[in-house]
């Protein structure tokens, strides 16, 4: 994927290793390289400080409080000692000025703070003041030398810079950075860093120039102009990440033909009249437009389908796909587990019944025998929808002529899976990726900016909304009894616990100990129990959950292995047992469970004695909603960017300054301005442009489709 960056790399001065730097020695290199990733002068110059302190603001002692931020005060050092020993040796020091008494105190990089403190001298320190029996406290502030020359009245900004304790003990504390990065600046000229921003964005945005952002980030002449450098700097991320991403869209729009489905056929149209067996929302035939607008245009359709769960995203699928069938091609839809492979299969071949369509599954369990038989069936080009799990991606997987593939539940699938479907065709065939994950909007912007986005934003009619409770899992005993009542009705209760990863014996026990216990509230014969969990084989899974679908069973216990897409229209409950440890997509995905037939249904949530703050706001926010939408903006407000689903490791929505959730207006005035651009100058060859062709140029940006999710 392609990667944002503020600053090109062409310009020489800038990619100078650090050690070319005064004051930086080669043991001063290697910690800055190791430490904070600091390899270049480039490096260093978009190491941002964490916050100013206004030199000429200095609090007296006796006015520092509680819930004080960060403070600054100066005065005498009037003692100091070390105590404790090893782990817990300490330096204590005392700072007088005429008001009060602070004591200051250092766990790590004492060496270094000893050396460089004099008894009876006069020092500035900087820190965030705490209070210890009624006494005020500054645990590891920065300290420096109080010359008069500190205080001059004129207004100056001192920048603080995240520092690790390998680095203080090397002296590189906050402060020091600041000064390389002194020196540094002293080194760049205008040219080094020429605007990259068309001038008349620049104009339209008010924003300052590159080279005085990149200065006045580090030391800025007030609060105001960091103000400006920052929102400068966010801007150009957000817009060359934006331009990275466009530019590869309209790349494949405009380069990458597809197969054209001409007509509406007499499967399609047989099946839409006959064997519908509901009425479609507005939303799914909307989307089912878009796709046939799309698959019609003689470009490869490269769609992302998002959808709360339960919105009806299967059957938008299917009717793509006799589209497809419809046109002579065949189609294939992968599925992220085995038995939703099965479901699908189940689902998709018993409304094919009445129709020529033949429809095959293929697992990792499928025998020798119907495996050569589905293979050769591909090949020869009778099967026309080909369902299964990532079975149907080996390379021994031929097709005569595949034209459409619908991947559900697309977080589960990598790029290279997914790129693997790609080759299996003279043309790719369009795609449709499924996701019940809602992203939101700005998130889908910076992930998914690259494809065609639909939404259906509405259920089916007739779905009650699920009423979801949160206890204590003392409760436990009653939610019992209210399950039973429920299944004394002829329901069906899901009982969910952790997931069981490998490694976690612990995780394991739960659910063990769960089973039992849930076993005695619900004895044999009167009552019968399905269990599914990840350590199963697919076998036993399937036999388990084949059970729980077909009634036989009341209830089933099971780990998050039953996450995603399940479909029992029969269960109105669904019991999340310590539901603290799941995150909130998770939840909401779990909860989809339940509510898919004409029943009210529950959602209960558990949670052990020891909640923190955060996992009650989640339990609160699905509590409160039962928007998948709205809980997905929550939890981006809530993780930060950072820790969404799919996005931990891919490092695309981590940008140095902007922030997605917090700079929203920033995104959308830079993505807009990019579209702008691109619709009248996709090739970046005017005048203007030019500092954008360069920098596509210099970043190499991909801009082959193929290439990306
Ligand atoms: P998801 O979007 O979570 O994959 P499904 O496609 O599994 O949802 O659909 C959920 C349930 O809703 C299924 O039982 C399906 O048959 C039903 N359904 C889908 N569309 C409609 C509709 N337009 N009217 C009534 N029921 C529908
Ligand atoms: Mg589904």
């Amino acid at each position: 994927m392609y990667k944002p960056g503020i600053i090109s790399t062409t310009s020489n001065i800038l990619s100078s290793p650090i050690e070319y730097l005064t004051g930086v020695s080669a043991i001063r290199g290697d910690l800055l390289r190791k430490e904070i990733n600091v390899f270049t002068f480039k490096d260093l110059l978009e190491y941002y400080p964490l916050r100013h302190i206004d030199k000429t603001k200095i609090d007296s002692i006796s006015s520092l409080h509680s819930d004080a931020d960060f403070t600054q005060v100066a005065g005498k050092l009037i003692d100091m000692q070390l105590i404790g020993e090893k782990r817990s040796r300490r330096l204590i020091a005392h700072l007088q000025d005429s008001s009060g008494i602070v004591e200051l105190v250092w766990f790590q990089g004492i060496g270094w703070i000893e050396k460089i403190l004099v008894l009876g001298h006069h020092y500035l320190v900087y820190g965030k003041p705490s209070f210890f029996m009624g006494k005020p406290q500054m645990a590891h502030p920065d300290i420096e030398h109080h010359h008069s020359q500190n205080a001059t009245g004129k207004s100056y900004l001192e920048p603080i810079y995240p520092s690790t304790e390998k680095l203080k003990s090397k002296g590189l504390n906050g402060k020091v950075i600041g000064k390389l990065t002194q020196e540094l600046l002293k080194k760049i000229t205008e040219k080094d860093l020429p605007e990259n921003l068309p001038l008349n964005v620049v104009e339209k945005y008010k924003l300052i120039s590159r080279y005085d952002a990149c200065r006045q980030i580090h030391f800025p002449a007030s609060m105001q102009h960091f103000q400006s450098a920052v929102r400068r700097l966010k801007f150009e991320e957000l817009f060359l990440a934006q331009l990275g991403i466009q530019l590869i869209k309209l790349n494949r729009q405009n380069t990458s033909k597809g197969f054209v489905f001409e007509k509406v056929g007499s499967v399609f149209n047989d099946f839409y009249n006959k064997y519908l067996p509901f009425e479609l929302t507005n939303a799914q035939k909307n989307v089912l437009k878009e796709i046939r607008k799309d698959v019609g245009s003689g470009k490869q359709m490269n769609r992302l389908l998002q959808g709360d769960v339960g919105s009806g995203k299967t059957m938008v699928a299917l009717l793509s796909m006799l589209l497809a069938v419809d046109n002579g091609f065949q189609c294939v839809l992968m599925a992220p587990t085995e038995i939703l492979a099965q479901q699908h299969f189940q689902t998709i071949s018993t409304l094919m019944k009445g129709l020529s369509v033949r429809v095959e599954i293929l697992t990792g369990s499928s025998s020798t025998k119907q495996r050569k038989l589905v293979l050769k069936g591909c090949e020869e080009g009778d099967v026309s929808i080909l369902i299964g799990t990532h079975a149907v991606i080996e390379e021994k997987v031929l097709f005569k002529k595949l034209g459409f593939a619908v991947v559900d539940e697309q977080h589960k699938f990598g790029v290279a899976q997914r790129a693997k479907l790609w080759k299996k065709s003279s043309l790719p065939p369009h795609i449709l990726v499924m996701t019940a994950t809602p992203i939101p909007r700005t998130l889908a912007l910076t992930l998914y900016g690259d494809l065609d986005y639909s939404v259906i934003d509405e259920l089916p009619p007739g779905r009650k909304p699920i009423t979801t409770f949160h206890r204590n899992e003392s409760a436990r005993p009653k939610v019992m009894d209210f399950i039973k009542e429920q299944l004394s009705l002829g329901r069906q209760a899901y009982i969910i616990y952790p997931l069981i990863e490998e490694s976690s014996k612990l995780d394991y026990e739960n659910l063990m100990k769960g089973y039992e216990e849930v076993k005695s509230f619900f004895p044999e014969p009167k009552y019968w129990i399905s269990m599914v969990h990840g350590k199963q084989t697919a076998e036993q899974k399937e036999t388990n959950m084949q059970r729980f679908i077909k009634h036989d069973t009341h209830i089933l216990i099971g780990t998050t292995v039953i996450e995603v897409g399940v479909n029992v229209p029969n269960a109105s409950v669904m019991v999340i047992e310590s539901a603290e440890k799941f995150g909130l997509s998770q939840l909401h995905q779990l909860r989809g469970r339940v509510g898919r037939g004409a029943d009210k249904s529950y959602c209960i949530l558990l949670t052990g004695p020891k909640v923190s703050k955060e996992a009650r706001e989640r339990m609160n926010i699905m509590v409160e909603t039962n928007d998948g939408f709205k809980i997905a903006e929550k939890d981006l407000e809530i993780r930060g960017p950072g820790e969404m689903e799919g996005t931990r490791q891919s490092g695309t929505l981590l940008f140095k300054l902007a922030n997605i959730v917090e700079d929203k207006s920033i995104l959308e005035a830079a993505r807009s301005s990019v579209a702008e651009i691109l619709e009248t100058d996709w090739e970046l060859s005017s005048e203007k442009n030019i500092p954008l062709k360069l920098y596509v140029e210099s970043q190499k940006v991909k801009t082959r489709w193929g290439k990306i999710a």
